[in-house]
């Protein structure tokens, strides 16, 4: 196919696609080539892949208040009278899966195809009726579970890894579908779906939202997204669960995680605190959490580098022996050094742990550790 059908597909002029063209990235996947588009760009979505002759759409960027009684009305102003969707924000990884010359891929939130999700999936959700009926539908939604290769959270009705649907979309054109039609679809075709907490009127969703995440905060759940009912308007709020399992996280690898990626997250405790109305006790708790949230965790780290051993995220992966040796294969492909920790069979399956090695945390830790001055 020519790159000028290409631009036809995703609707650009010319010109845009030429433009576009300098920052797709190539890559190979099984045999096949395909290019992506790794980063945010000008009229595509990041994450829009340009694949045998066809686009698979990047999954839109989904805005975030910061204060939910003003956030939430704004956000969705031009539906007066219209019931948005509560639906639970899961955390874990995103995957797109589409079918192409008959075969189902999974796709990264980058655009990459992910090898372990691919074939992860076949055992987890059966989706061929799904497209035998709907050939162009781009399956989107959350791979969750502790077994995992990326983003690793408890779930308690997951004992390994499992996929819940939260949309729709045409591949190409990147539409959703109707939040309660595409609810009914995968209902029809048995495959399961993040938790819909309710429609409620704009005006008085935030209310809602806020007794919502008081459950799934006290639950260490991860949040909620808000959709209007044609499914394009999204916007998500986070418990404080979640802020704080993040910063502890990131402060586990201080110096891998970009500052912003922390600064953001404290923000997020202090508009909650204020809107939340919180009393000196309850801000003075919060404050305790979050101080424990930093603190304990660098301190568990600078401890284990101290004592020579290696840190980075750990993850734990079950498949066949196959499927985790693709995955390491392609973890190793993106650059990432991976440690093996553990790797033994367990009722058929390969269960692996691994460590992906985060070298500036562990330098800069040894560094100061040995006295390094820093001139700031
Ligand atoms: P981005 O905002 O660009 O998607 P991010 O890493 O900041 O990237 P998150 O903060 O996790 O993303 O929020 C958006 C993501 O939430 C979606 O990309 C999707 O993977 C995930 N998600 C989980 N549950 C839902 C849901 N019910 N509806 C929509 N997205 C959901
Ligand atoms: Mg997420």
């Amino acid at each position: 196919m020519t790159d000028t059908e290409y631009h036809r597909l995703l609707g650009m002029s010319r010109d845009a696609f030429a433009d576009l063209e300098s920052h797709l990235v190539e890559r190979t996947d099984d045999g096949r080539t395909y290019c992506h588009v790794p980063d945010y760009r000008r009229g595509v979505e990041r994450g829009t892949s340009l694949i045998d002759g066809t686009v698979v759409r990047g999954f839109p960027k989904v805005p975030r208040t910061l204060v939910l009684s003003e956030g939430v009305p704004e956000r969705f102003a031009d539906q007066p009278g219209d019931r948005i969707a509560v639906e639970e924000k899961l955390n874990g990884y995103n995957v797109r899966v589409v079918r192409l010359d008959g075969e189902r891929l999974a796709f990264s939130r980058s655009g990459m195809i992910c090898p372990f999700t691919t074939r992860i999936l076949e055992r987890l959700v059966d989706l061929e009726a799904l497209f035998e009926q709907y050939p162009e539908a781009m399956v989107c939604g959350e791979m969750i579970g502790p077994e995992n290769p990326y983003t690793a959270h408890d779930y308690p009705d997951v004992d390994s890894i499992a996929f819940r649907a939260f949309d729709w979309r045409d591949r190409e054109s990147g539409e959703p579908l109707p939040v309660e039609t595409r609810r009914e679809r995968y209902d029809t075709f048995d495959v399961p779906q993040t938790r819909l907490f309710g429609q409620f009127e704009v005006d008085a969703a935030a209310a809602e939202i806020r007794r919502i995440i008081e459950e799934l905060d006290a639950e260490d759940r991860e949040g909620v997204i808000m959709k209007s009912p044609d499914g394009t308007a999204q916007l998500k709020y986070t418990t404080s669960a979640a802020n704080q399992g993040d910063l502890a996280y990131a402060f586990s690898l201080p110096f891998d995680y970009g500052q912003p990626f922390m600064f953001r997250r404290l923000i997020r405790e202090g508009f909650q605190s204020i809107e939340w109305d919180e009393s000196d006790a309850v801000a003075r708790e919060r404050a305790h959490e979050l101080g424990e949230a930093i603190l304990l965790s660098m301190r568990e780290t600078i401890d284990t580098v101290d004592a020579g051993e290696p840190v980075g995220e750990r993850h734990t992966v079950r498949a066949s022996h196959e499927t985790v040796d693709i995955l390491l294969e392609h973890l190793e492909g993106q650059g990432l050094t991976i440690e093996i920790e553990d790797d033994r069979r367990e009722d058929g399956d390969r269960v692996c742990t691994f460590l992906k090695v985060t070298r500036s945390t562990i330098d800069k830790t040894r560094n100061y550790l040995d006295g390094h001055i820093v001139k700031e």
